[in-house]
C-alpha cells in the first residue's frame, strides 16, 4: 500500500519533550504524503505517542490505546501505531500483551514512522526498533499541531544523570546535543512562523553542548540566540541544578530575550537523601544556588519539584525539607510521593516510607507551598505584567494569559479583565492574587 493516501491521526501523551517528536512524526508523514486528520474518527490509522516513565503514564498509555482499539474493532479505524516510550520500555512484551496494536515504534526510529504506518494500514504487525541516538535536526519535517504563539525547542535528547528512581535514561539514551547553528535555524524558523513564546527543552538542559566537539554551553547557545531578531519569550525547562553556572545566571540576566524564569527540579534538600537518590548537593548548596540567581535576577521566577516519601526519608528529613521550602520561597512547586518504579535502582532500596505516610507528608508540603505562593502572588499586586494571552473567557469577558512566572500547562495563569486577541501580548496591571493565578487590568495613561 502507498502511505500517500493513508489518513492519519496522532494522540501525544506525556511531556513538551514527546510533543515535539509528535510533531516530528507528523512532519515525516506529511513529507511521505499522508493526510493529517485532527479527528481520530476520520483516520484510517491512529498513532498513540506514549510516555511510560512512570507506573501511572503506563496506565495512561495503555488505555488510550484501548480506546483507540475499540474504533478499530467496531471498523472505524484500521490500524493503531503506538510509539514513544512504552515500546521503549516493553518492547516484545507488548507484541503479545496489546493485540490490538499493529504497529510499535521506539522513540529511536522515528524516522521510520511513515513505514509504520503504512504496515499498520494493511493490518500487519510488528516492532520497528532502531538504537536511540536519533537527534532532532532543524531539517527534520515538523507538522506544528499546537498553538501557533508557542513552541518547545528541543536541545537535546538523552540523559547521563543516573538519577536512582527514573527510567528515563533507559527509554531516551545517552545525552546528545542538537548543535548550536542546527538550533538557532529552528529557532529562526519559530520566530518566522510568528511563534511568541520558544520554551528550550531537554532531559538535563544545562547539560547542554558538554558533549560536543569543541565543547560549547547553555550559556553561549542562549547568547546566540539573543542575538537575533527575536522579540518574544525564552523560557528554559528542567535546569538541573549541579549545571548553573555563575555565567549562564549572568547570561540570562543579561538577555533580552531569555525571561527569568529558573525551573530546577531539586528532588530534595538532606544529601544523605539526594545520595540515596544518585544526585548531589544539599541545603546549603542549594540555598547558595538560589541566592545567587536572586542577588542577579531579583524578579526571578523560581520554580522546583521534590519527591516525599523517598526510601530512608525520616521525619526529621521531611522537616528539613519543609523548613528549606519556607525559607526558599519558590513561586511555583510541585511535589510527588516517590513510587518504587519497576526497573530503577531506587526500587530495591530499602527503609520503604509507608504510603499513607508519604502522602501526609505531600500534602503538608503542598499546603505550606500554597501559603507560600499566594503570598509572593500578594506582593504582585500593583504590579505590571507583560501577559502572553492565549484564550478568551466571553462569557466572564476576561482573556486568559501566562507572565514569564508561568510556563505553559504546569504554572498558573493570569486573568485579564477584557477581551484581547489570543497570540498575542498585553501589558496589564495585577489587581488581585488567588493561590496559584493572578487577576490584572490593562490601564492606559
Ligand atoms: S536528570 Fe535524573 S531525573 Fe532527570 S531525566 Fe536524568 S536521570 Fe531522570
Amino acid at each position: 500500500m502507498d502511505e500517500s493516501k493513508i489518513a492519519v491521526a496522532l494522540v501525544s501523551l506525556g511531556c513538551p519533550k514527546n510533543e515535539v517528536d509528535a510533531e516530528t512524526m507528523l512532519g515525516y508523514l506529511e513529507a511521505a504524503g499522508c493526510r493529517i486528520v485532527e479527528d481520530i474518527e476520520a483516520a484510517e490509522v491512529v498513532i498513540v505517542n506514549t510516555c511510560a516513565f512512570i507506573q501511572p503514564a503506563v496506565e495512561e498509555a495503555i488505555e488510550a490505546l484501548l480506546d483507540i482499539a475499540a474504533l478499530k474493532e467496531e471498523g472505524t479505524i484500521k490500524g493503531i501505531v503506538c510509539s514513544g516510550c512504552l515500546t521503549q520500555r516493553y518492547g516484545k512484551q507488548l507484541l503479545d500483551e496489546l493485540p490490538e496494536v499493529n504497529v510499535f515504534l521506539n522513540p529511536g526510529a522515528i524516522e521510520r514512522v511513515a513505514e509504520a504506518v503504512r504496515l499498520a494500514a494493511e493490518g500487519r504487525r510488528g516492532i520497528i526498533s532502531a538504537p536511540l541516538t536519533y537527534l532532532q535536526t532543524a531539517d527534520a519535517p515538523r507538522w506544528r499541531a499546537g498553538s501557533e504563539w508557542l513552541a518547545y525547542l528541543k536541545i537535546a535528547e538523552g540523559c547521563n544523570n543516573r538519577c536512582t528512581f527514573c527510567t528515563v535514561p533507559s527509554l531516551r539514551g545517552r545525552y546528545r546535543s542538537r548543535p548550536a547553528d542546527d538550533i538557532r535555524r529552528e529557532f529562526d524558523r519559530l520566530a518566522g512562523e510568528g511563534v511568541k513564546e520558544i520554551c528550550l527543552v531537554a532531559q538535563d538542559t544545562t547539560r547542554y553542548g558538554t558533549d560536543l566537539s569543541p565543547a560549547t554551553d547553555l550559556a553561549a547557545l542562549l547568547r546566540l540566540l539573543d542575538d537575533s531578531d527575536f522579540d518574544g519569550w525564552v523560557r528554559l525547562l528542567y535546569l538541573h541544578p549541579d549545571s548553573i553556572t555563575e555565567e549562564l545566571i549572568q547570561t540570562i540576566a543579561q538577555s533580552s530575550s531569555v525571561i527569568p524564569y529558573f525551573d530546577i527540579p531539586l528532588q530534595h534538600v538532606v544529601p544523605r537523601i539526594l545520595k540515596r537518590m544518585g544526585r548531589r548537593g544539599g541545603a546549603e548548596q542549594y540555598a547558595a544556588l538560589l541566592a545567587s540567581i536572586r542577588r542577579a535576577v531579583p524578579r526571578a521566577a523560581l520554580r522546583t519539584t521534590f519527591i516525599v516519601g523517598f526510601p530512608g526519608e525520616t521525619e526529621a528529613d521531611f522537616e528539613a525539607l519543609l523548613a528549606f521550602v519556607e525559607e526558599a520561597r519558590f513561586d511555583r512547586l510541585s511535589a510527588f510521593s516517590y513510587w518504587p518504579e519497576e526497573g530503577t535502582a531506587a526500587a530495591r532500596l530499602p527503609q520503604r516510607v509507608p504510603g499513607e505516610v508519604a502522602n501526609e507528608r505531600l500534602e503538608a508540603l503542598m499546603q505550606l507551598q500554597e501559603q507560600v505562593s499566594l503570598e509572593i502572588n500578594r506582593s504582585y499586586v500593583g504590579a505590571r505584567l507583560q501577559v502572553l494571552i492565549e484564550r478568551q473567557e466571553r462569557d466572564y469577558n476576561v482573556s486568559i494569559g501566562r507572565s514569564f512566572r508561568d510556563a505553559p500547562e504546569i504554572d498558573g495563569e493570569v486573568k485579564v479583565e477584557g477581551m484581547h486577541p489570543v497570540g498575542q501580548f498585553v501589558s496589564a496591571v495585577v489587581t488581585q492574587a488567588e493561590v496559584h493565578d493572578l487577576q490584572a487590568k490593562i490601564i492606559r495613561h
